[in-house]
This record gives C-alpha cells, structure tokens and sequence, in this order.
C-alpha cells in the first residue's frame, strides 16, 4: 500500500502535468520539456529560483546544472539534502540563450507556483535572486533585504477567481547561485545568508 507522502507525490506529479497542459507561458514552444518543482511534498522550507538552464530543459529537472551543485552543496552545508525541502522555479520553461523571464511570462506561469506554494504549504520560503523574490515582494531590492527573514501576507490565486492565504508569511532572500558563483564576494555574503537557514527554520517551528 501506498503511503501518505507517496500518494501526495503522485498527486504533485499530477499538478504539474495539468498545469503544463494548461500554461499558456509561450517559452513552452523554444523549450525541451517542462522543468516542475522536485522534492518534499510536505516541505516545511521550498526553495524558488529563476527559470530552468540548458541542463534542466534536457533533463526536466531544477537546479542540476553548476548552480544547482552549488545549491546542493549549501544545503549540505547545513545538513539538508533535496529530500528535505522543495525545489522549484519562477517559469517553469527554459528561456531561449537563458535570457531573464519577461514579466508577462513570470505572470503566466506565476498561478502554476501558486498552486505548488498551495498543495505544500512550506513554513518558509527562499528566493534564489530577484525574480523570484519580485514575485511577492515586487518593490524589494535584493541588495538591501538579502539574509533577513521578511514577513508579507500574501493571498495567492486558487482557480475560479478565488484566492487563499499563502501558509506561510516569511520570507528568506538570497542572492542566486549562478550570480555567486564567479563572484567572491557575492559567494560569501551568499554562504553566510544560507547559514542562518537553520535558526530560522527552529524559530518558526517554535511559533
Ligand atoms: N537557475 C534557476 O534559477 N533555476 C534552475 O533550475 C537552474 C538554474
């Protein structure tokens, strides 16, 4: 018999493949495949990063390139592994030559991440660069909230016109792991952000 977390596995899967139906995102017609969100589908801590790279369109899987070793490498850091948490994208389709997402794009497929935040309910979330931190707080600067946990109530679209509070409040902002990964002082500030991860992770399981 299947158990709790296989079953809700399954039906992530589902929502990904009926949202990849539905998008109407037109990266879907230069890009390979659809990249979906992978891990914990009970996550308390998901992860969102900017748009698939060349490596995640062939493989259909997020973060598997440099910066996603790089993530991995982090989340080892402070004893997680991709099992633990969730991972997923702003767009979920590679962006020809890996050119930033147009706005209109990141709002096409934005409903899609809303379901996933709404199907796993984190108590955190980390934005990897300024997309995906835009997302929910459009007027932040990466530069000045990066390594502060950010607290913004937040109502994410369900279908039929409804909506529903996201599960959780905070958010954690880091710079993106490509954008550190040949810059040294990025690469720190970016290590040092990643390490508080844990603390926060054990305040907000004491709330
Ligand atoms: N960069 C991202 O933002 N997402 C990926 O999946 C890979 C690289």
């Amino acid at each position: 018999m299947k158990n709790t977390q296989e079953i809700r596995k399954e039906r992530l899967t589902q929502l990904h493949t009926d949202w990849n139906e539905r998008c109407v995102c037109k990266l879907k017609n230069t890009a390979l495949c659809f990249v979906p969100g992978v891990g914990n589908p009970d996550a308390d801590i998901v992860f969102i990063g900017e748009a698939p790279g060349k490596n995640e369109d062939e493989q259909g899987i997020p973060f598997v390139g440099r910066a996603g070793k790089f993530l991995d490498e982090m989340l080892a850091s402070i004893k997680l592994e991709r099992k633990d948490v969730y991972i997923t994208n702003t767009v979920k389709y590679r962006p020809p030559n890996n050119r930033d997402p147009f706005p209109h794009e990141k709002e096409e497929c934005f409903n899609w991440l809303a379901d996933e935040l709404n199907f796993i309910k984190p108590k955190i979330i980390v934005t990897l660069g300024r997309h995906a931190l835009n997302n929910f707080l459009p007027e932040a600067q990466i530069s000045e909230v990066h390594g502060q946990l950010l607290e913004k109530y937040i109502q994410l679209p369900l279908p039929h016109e409804k909506f529903a509070p996201l599960s959780t409040s905070y958010f954690f902002a880091l710079y993106h792991p490509a954008a550190a990964l040949y810059n040294g002082s990025l690469r720190e500030t970016l290590l040092r952000d990643f390490k508080k991860i844990p603390n926060l992770l054990k305040k907000l399981a004491e709330k």
